[in-house]
């Protein structure tokens, strides 16, 4: 509430001053997060609609935090991504997919394809193909298991360089997904040039393909751009059976989303992989 007599400029110098001081903080928070090693990925699993069964999943990171609980990283991820931090962060999460995606070979797990997001500034280092490559050794990995979410507004950016990056990424063997899309401005005149294999519609167009005659129009041409680029839709957030029944309909090729599965710690994972239970 605004102070009595107090005016307003004073006021609001004030509460610029503590959310600068909050943003410190978590700044000091994160940098330290990174050293202690309190960050965690939670793998969400992508379905096969066709098949009914998980063909890979998304990579998902939460901070860990010792007095907060488990933070979104909607809360971090942008502040990481002004401080640079992203860069490290990012770096963290691409060893720590290897590191499961082995862990839970070993334990004799069917294969799956981890998707992992990735930051513009992350995406755009110099050196970004070189240190992913270097990791994948590390772990002795196959590209083909690590699949690429980069947002469609990133892509958009620019387009002449991202299309060249890509190229490359496609030739080492990386899956590459157009994330949220729909969100962005793509031309399809680049996205025609952009080499990936899969686009995951955002989930503000799956919430009312039920209820919503444009909506569901619109993810219907969605899945049909993907289709006629030759590469494979995924519907993002399908969180009912009726927007489920719609997809399936509209021949969309997978699904992710509360419906099959929250977002879980890798264990949970490891179980649903040794116990399938067809969708
Ligand atoms: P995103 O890549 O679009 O990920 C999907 C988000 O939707 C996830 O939120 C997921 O938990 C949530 N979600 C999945 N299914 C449903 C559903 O049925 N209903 C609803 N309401 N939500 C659903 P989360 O895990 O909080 O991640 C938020 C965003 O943070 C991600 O959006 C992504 O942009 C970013 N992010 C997460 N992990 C990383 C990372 O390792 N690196 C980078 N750069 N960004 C990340
Ligand atoms: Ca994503
Ligand atoms: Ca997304
Ligand atoms: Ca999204």
């Amino acid at each position: 509430a605004k102070k009595q007599g107090g005016n307003g400029f004073q006021f609001c110098s004030e509460e610029m001053d503590t959310r600068a001081h909050k943003a410190l903080e978590l700044e000091g928070d994160l940098r330290q997060a990174l050293q202690l090693g309190s960050f965690v990925l939670h793998y969400q699993p992508k379905v096969k609609i066709a098949s009914g069964k998980i063909d890979g999943c998304e990579a998902l990171v939460r901070w860990n935090h010792p007095d907060k609980g488990m933070i979104s990283p909607d809360d971090f991820i942008p502040l990481a991504e002004e401080t640079g931090l992203i860069i490290a962060l990012g770096e963290w999460v691409l060893r720590e997919a290897c590191r499961q995606f082995k862990a839970w070979q070993a334990q004799g797990l069917p294969p799956i394809k981890i998707a992992v997001n990735l930051s513009a500034r992350q995406f755009l280092q110099s050196d970004f193909v070189e240190s992913i490559q270097t990791i994948l050794h590390e772990f002795d990995i196959d590209p083909h298991w690590l699949d690429l979410e980069l947002t469609e507004s990133m892509v958009m950016e620019d387009p002449d360089r991202i299309a060249k990056l890509l190229a490359e990424l496609k030739q080492i063997g990386f899956a590459l997904s157009l994330d949220d899309f729909g969100t962005g401005y793509s031309s399809l005149n680049y996205l025609r040039r952009f080499p990936i294999d899969c686009l995951k519609i955002d989930r503000s167009f799956i919430l009312d393909v039920a209820s919503d005659a444009t909506a569901a129009s619109v993810a219907n041409s969605v899945i049909g751009i993907a289709h006629s680029l030759g590469i494979h839709a995924i519907a993002e957030g399908v969180e009912t059976r009726e927007q489920y029944a719609f997809l399936a309909m509209c021949e969309c090729d997978s699904i992710q989303g509360y419906l099959f599965s929250k977002p879980l710690p890798a264990n949970d994972l490891a179980a649903l992989l040794a116990n399938p239970t067809p969708f």
